[in-house]
């Protein structure tokens, strides 16, 4: 008789609800929890059958990862067509990669947004006009069940995801038998900041904007480099709140001061760790920094990823791995001293205190600076 998650207690896990997915009795579900996080919950315990594949399928709960790479090839890349690279997140791979899969007779599984309850979420595009729903990346978690449920696993799909979620995906695909009918790609992750921060951030801008209609988190209009904007749009106004300008949720996310347990404590993905076909990210290094257009890291660990790169509307460059993926987070994020203070001032029913919340960030960047300087003279000594 195997365990189910709950018996197994998977708590504060990735949350990626490939357990529900696979429950041939359904009976899983994902909310968010305490810390703003999704997370997996049974709703009725007495009906579940013991078939262990929600614990099986789990990339959390089983160590290692699903995909044993033995090689990889690794670009810079970026879309031929220079509205698409403009509006995406960096070169636009992203999209031609689900684009090119349509144009072969699959269908995309990708994260939009939801501005009725402020979430990002998955969901199934059949045709391009679907898939410009997918454009640019949502810097928090998405909700990714009800996408999921709607893939039909016998027929062919190209998966976008966090490296957990693919991870687990791959897991299942192979229980049920079905890796070959999907091309799984993931990304260089950071980790998910907390519905917490994103939904009392939100608040403080909602005298401006109204009831939110959209959400964008990046910009090129100052080039890719200063990027890092809020643009959110309401019934109301408008919000254009530049990370080069303090913009408090950036600030916040890339301060690491309220990502998910697990991507402190079980991310098992940075840098060439992965279980995808296909992996994309920002080439931030120092090979494009002069480029303001967008430039896509590109690695493909299969045979199948490599084909499906090759074929899209994408300029490649050869570039070997380390030199394409130069600044990628090589090790889990750690948390930073502030972080409990952080985490009192999203747990209180009250408002953000955006001025505290502030400090606490200026605070945490006095307090790298020594550890940056410590960093580089090690670097200059070697
Ligand atoms: C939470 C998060 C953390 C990231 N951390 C890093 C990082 O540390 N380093 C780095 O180089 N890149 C990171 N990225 C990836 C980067 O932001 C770009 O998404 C990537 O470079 C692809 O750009 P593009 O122009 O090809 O994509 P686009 O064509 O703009 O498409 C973006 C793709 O991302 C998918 N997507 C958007 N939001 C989410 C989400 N919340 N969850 C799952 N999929 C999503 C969409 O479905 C779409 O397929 C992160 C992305 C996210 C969402």
């Amino acid at each position: 008789m195997n365990a189910n998650i709950e018996e197994l207690e998977i708590t504060n896990c990735f949350g990626c609800a490939v357990c529900a997915k696979a429950c041939p009795k359904q009976i899983i579900k994902t909310r968010i929890n305490e810390y703003g996080f999704y997370e997996p919950y049974i709703i009725s315990g007495d009906t579940c059958i013991r078939c262990g594949l929600c614990a099986d399928v789990c990339s959390f709960h089983n160590a290692g990862l699903s995909l044993d790479v033995t090689r990889l090839d690794s670009f810079a890349g970026y879309s031929n067509n220079d509205s698409v690279r403009q509006r995406c997140s960096t070169g636009g791979v992203g999209f031609e990669l689900a684009a090119t899969a349509l144009s072969q007779g699959y269908k995309v599984c990708a994260v939009r947004y939801n501005a009725s309850n402020n979430i990002a979420e998955h969901f199934v595009a059949s045709n391009i006009e679907e898939l410009k729903y997918s454009v640019g990346s949502k810097y928090i978690q998405s909700d990714t069940l009800a996408g999921m449920m709607k893939m039909d696993i016998n027929d062919k799909y190209i998966l976008f995801g966090t490296p957990c979620h693919i991870d687990s995906f791959r897991r299942y695909l192979r229980k049920v038998k079905k890796e070959s009918n999907f091309i799984l790609v993931d990304f260089f992750c950071h980790g998910v900041p907390s519905y917490l921060l994103y939904h009392k951030y939100l608040d403080t801008k909602g005298q401006q904007t109204g009831k939110v209609k959209s959400v964008s988190w990046r910009d090129k209009t100052d080039g890719w480099h200063d990027s890092w904007v809020m643009d959110i749009r309401g019934e109301e106004g408008r919000v254009h709140a530049k990370l080069s300008d303090g913009d408090v949720f950036l600030k916040t996310f890339l301060s690491d001061s309220c990502l998910g347990k697990a991507c402190y404590d079980n991310c098992k993905f940075k840098y060439r760790n992965s279980s995808a076909d296909i992996r994309i990210g920002d080439a931030w290094g120092r090979l494009y920094q002069k480029d303001s257009k967008g430039v896509n890291a590109v690695i493909c660990f299969t045979d199948k990823g490599t084909t499906l790169v090759k074929q899209s509307n994408c300029t490649l460059i050869d570039h070997d791995f380390d030199s394409i993926a130069e600044y990628q987070m090589k090790h889990n994020a750690t948390r930073p001293l502030i972080f409990n203070l952080v985490w009192r001032l999203l747990k209180n029913d009250a408002p953000l205190d955006v001025v505290k919340l502030n400090r606490l960030l200026n605070i945490n960047s006095i307090l790298h600076i020594p550890g940056r300087i410590i960093k580089k003279t090690v670097k200059i000594l070697r």
